[in-house]
């Protein structure tokens, strides 16, 4: 039993750990290699990659695709930790996560197909709303905020 799953952890002490560290390849292969939010984003294998944390109920004993996400880190520090908080990091959030994290963590558990259905559909929906690229930007914005 390590250290970290007797008692307390802290959060900081333990990102920094080697124990955190050496869980990475695990999780980078359960996610294939794959940004769980672009799945054209290669992670891992030289490519940079944050292990995000969906929550912190199972700090110290995380499990793939329910405690973690593997992530692009563009998707992770503007995305989950930007747009979707206001730049918040989850200790100065209310809630974490909020809601449109929430549906944004249940979007990157999609199997992949499912993921590319749902870019099309937005595409699709944009298109038909006659939104335009810069509209469909500023709709999804809106939806955020919103939800948040
Ligand atoms: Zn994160």
């Amino acid at each position: 039993m390590s250290a970290l799953s007797r008692g307390k952890i802290d959060y900081h002490q333990y990102i920094n750990s080697e124990e955190w560290r050496s869980k990475h390849p695990g999780f980078l292969a359960a996610a294939n290699y794959q940004c769980s939010a672009f799945p054209w984003c290669k992670v891992g294998k030289g490519a940079h990659y944050r292990c995000h944390h969906v929550s912190y109920a199972n700090l110290g004993n995380e499990k793939y695709w329910w405690d973690v996400l593997c992530l692009s880190p563009f998707a992770h520090k503007h995305i989950v930790h930007g747009i979707l908080s206001g730049y918040k990091r989850p200790s100065e959030q209310d809630y974490y996560p909020n809601r449109s994290q929430s549906l944004f963590h249940s979007y990157c558990r999609l199997p992949v197909p499912a993921k590319y259905a749902v870019m099309v559909f937005l595409f699709a929906l944009a298109g038909y709303l006659g939104a335009g690229e810069l509209g469909m930007a500023a709709g999804m914005l809106i939806v955020v905020l919103v939800l948040r």
